[in-house]
């Protein structure tokens, strides 16, 4: 039972939905409905309306432009955004998208909800600001694209402006870049402990030219591992510099979750310390930057 009343609306396109927004600030958008029915029922939200976005036209499916870039509609559901054919070269994406939840969340659940960016467990998320993805948000003031490193910030989880929508989620071209993306989950409830994604280019001179490094679970929102980048970064590909970047990741992040500094922190502390925490960081980091380069 849900013990609050809202209206309800189905717009068909992404200006009617974006006004609806306008003119109802406390209305509440709708994608797959797990988070939102969720908190409906447990009353955590009461929202005037709900603005369902399961018609709006143009959020649905995947695209790729001429630069080689590729654009997810917001409403495209984690299983489409993981298996469809022109992402299979994103595989931090594919890796990261793929293994949310279990068949049923991924056939239900859609890549524009904002749960999956300000979750700790935030799969996602990591995959985006690893392979520099870019966030379109249609708006009152209408469509701007921002990078994943200014869209995914804390403490919120992301930069969406009230009466905002994520339109689309945009991977650029991969070009000499490969990624991969490595996590330690919970046995029981299959939530990331620790997520790593890695995005990994070459130079002429056969050394890393650019590495990114994205770390789920630790923060309120996803951070970089910039330490560790910068350990590899100019340096050949190497087992035995991976390791050095690897050991980098575990030195540098104290986590949020160690420390326990809000609910959801002390929630993930219990199920690793930060310790553990440190240990996954390297292996995982190992793990993702070898499978990156491996790519290559
Ligand atoms: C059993 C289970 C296991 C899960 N496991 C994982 C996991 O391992 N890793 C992981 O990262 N996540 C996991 N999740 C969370 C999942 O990724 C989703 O975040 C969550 O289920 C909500 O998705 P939804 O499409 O139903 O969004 P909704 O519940 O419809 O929306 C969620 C929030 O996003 C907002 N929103 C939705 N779409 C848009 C949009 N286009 N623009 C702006 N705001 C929007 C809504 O207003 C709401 O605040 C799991 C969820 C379940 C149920």
């Amino acid at each position: 039972m849900i013990p609050v009343q809202f209206d309800y609306a189905a717009p068909e396109s992404l200006e009617a939905a974006v006004k609806l927004l306008q003119e109802n600030q406390t209305a509440q958008v709708l994608a797959g409905g797990y988070s939102v029915i969720q908190e409906l029922k447990q009353g955590g939200s009461r929202p005037s309306l709900v603005v369902d976005l399961r018609h709006v036209s143009g959020l649905k499916g995947i695209t790729k432009a001429a630069d080689g870039s590729i654009r997810i509609g917001a409403m495209t559901t984690y299983d489409q955004a993981a298996t469809a054919p022109d992402v299979q070269p994103y595989a931090a994406w594919c890796a990261a998208v793929g293994s949310i939840g279990d068949q049923q969340v991924r056939n239900w659940n859609a890549v524009g909800d904002t749960t999956a960016y300000r979750d700790l467990a935030c799969d996602l998320a990591a995959a985006a600001l690893a392979t520099d993805a870019k966030f379109e948000l249609s708006g009152p003031g209408g469509t701007r694209v921002v990078n994943a490193s200014e869209f995914l910030v804390a403490p919120l989880g992301t930069a969406l402006a009230p009466g905002e929508i994520v339109a689309a989620i945009i991977l650029p071209a991969t070009a000499n870049s490969r990624s991969a993306y490595q996590r330690f989950i919970h046995p029981a409830s299959r939530y990331t402990i620790c997520g790593i994604a890695a995005a990994v280019s070459v130079g002429p001179d056969g050394n890393v030219s650019s590495c990114r490094l994205a770390l789920a679970s630790a923060r309120s929102t996803v951070v970089r591992l910039t330490a560790a980048e910068a350990a590899l970064t100019g340096k050949a590909p190497t087992p035995e510099n991976i390791a050095a970047a690897a050991k980098a990741a575990a030195d540098t992040v104290v986590s949020e979750a160690a420390t326990g500094s809000d609910n959801l922190s002390r929630l993930m502390a219990q199920y690793a310390g930060s310790e553990y925490r440190a240990h996954l960081r390297s292996v995982l980091a190992e793990r993702a930057l070898t499978q990156a380069v491996a790519g290559l």
